[in-house]
């Protein structure tokens, strides 16, 4: 069997051992004689599952009481529409800061509940930075304000979180939810698709503040309320059961390799050492402006269209696969997700060296 170093967006790589103990786990979980796909959601085994990923998650991100844990389908996307739905309450107003593909269609959809407040955009720097915030644009009475924390495709993200003092922030954290610690009271949604760092698609995690559930129309679809969700422990109907056990496993992983600042070291040391080298390769470099870089996804260039093909073909024949960039911007993308071990990032660097220095390059290494 060969493993490859999978650099994916997402779906993307998971722990060796997460697979590990779910191939063991496959064909009989804990002796009930069943695969995790093939049991009740409503018995004693699922419940066990739900409630432990529940509690491991609560425990990393050191969530407050006064926050429920949704478990849900629909992936970020559909929290694009659900937010506007159960939050515009007040006003009907919400304040976005745009940073990218994913801003743009939380805006989008958001725009069909109510009106749109864009207080800052870095489009005009093809989203290579997260922009100045001045808060003397922000509305006063919007009813939320929304972010991406980390901009998957363009490799950005934020140093400093927005201060909306009592408008609710509600933050797209889908590619870089348990990369780092982060002060949950400090947002009152947080909502993040499983796939880029959590485990399988399917599943999608919504952390909310309790004063800001129950405030949907009447006419909202039962499953698109966040009332009916947490009223039943986001079991009303059937959950994505197995992609809810595999993060649970990964919740556990995590827990067994130093939380969410062993995460954070991690993390950090596998971005510094890709971006060290790009900022000394005379063929390789970063797009992105250095203070709104990405610890998760690092998009990098040769400004040669044929030798980022090149380059993309090469190091897929070498196990370094999926670094081909979005299909909207070209060039490639390393995303480097909690479970991306140390030593891919360096098999990485080591073969980009290689390849500057067969194209005549490679006088810095
Ligand atoms: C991937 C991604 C999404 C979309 O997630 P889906 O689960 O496919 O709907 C939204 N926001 C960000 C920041 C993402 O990375």
């Amino acid at each position: 069997m060969t493993r490859v170093y999978n650099f994916s967006a997402g779906p993307a790589i998971l722990p060796e051992e997460v697979l590990q103990k779910a191939a063991q786990e496959m064909l009989d979980y804990k002796g009930s004689g069943m695969s995790v796909m093939e049991m009740s959601h409503r018995g004693k085994e699922f419940k066990q599952i739900i409630e432990a990923a529940e509690a491991n998650l609560r425990d990393l991100m050191n969530i407050p009481e006064n926050y429920k844990v949704l478990f849900l389908q629909g992936g970020a996307s559909l929290q694009f529409a659900m937010v506007p739905l159960n939050l515009m309450r007040k006003s009907k107003k919400a304040d976005f800061v745009h940073t990218g593909q994913w801003t743009k269609k939380a805006i989008a959809e958001a725009k069909k509940f109510g009106e749109i407040n864009i207080v800052a955009s870095s489009e005009g720097d093809n989203f290579t930075c997260i922009p100045e915030l001045d808060p003397a644009t922000f509305s006063k009475d919007a009813d939320y304000f929304h972010i991406a924390t980390n901009n998957t495709i363009y490799g950005t993200a934020y140093n400093d979180i927005p201060q909306t003092g009592d408008v609710p922030l509600v933050a797209d954290m889908s590619s870089n939810i348990l990369s780092e610690p982060i002060d949950v009271s400090k947002f009152g949604v947080i909502f993040a698709g499983a796939q880029k760092n959590i485990g399988p698609a399917g599943v999608t995690i919504v952390i909310i503040r309790e004063d800001l559930v129950g405030g949907a129309a009447e006419d909202v679809p039962s499953l698109l309320n966040y009332q009916t969700q947490v009223d039943n422990g986001s079991l009303y109907n059937t959950p994505p059961c197995y992609s809810i056990y595999i993060a649970g496993l990964v919740f556990e992983w995590i827990k067994q390799n130093g939380g969410l600042i062993g995460m954070q070291k991690s993390n950090k040391e596998k971005a510094q050492i890709l971006y060290d080298y790009l900022d000394c390769s005379t063929l390789f470099s970063s797009p992105v402006q250095k203070t709104s870089r990405s610890m998760m996804n690092v998009p990098f260039v040769t400004g040669n269209k044929e030798l980022d093909a090149e380059f993309i073909e090469q190091s897929s024949q070498r196990g370094l696969k999926t670094l081909k960039g979005h299909r909207t911007i070209g060039g490639m993308r390393a995303s480097i997700y909690n479970a991306m071990p140390i030593a891919g990032v360096k098999a990485l660097v080591s073969f980009m060296k290689e390849f500057e220095t067969n194209k005549g390059g490679g006088n810095n290494v």
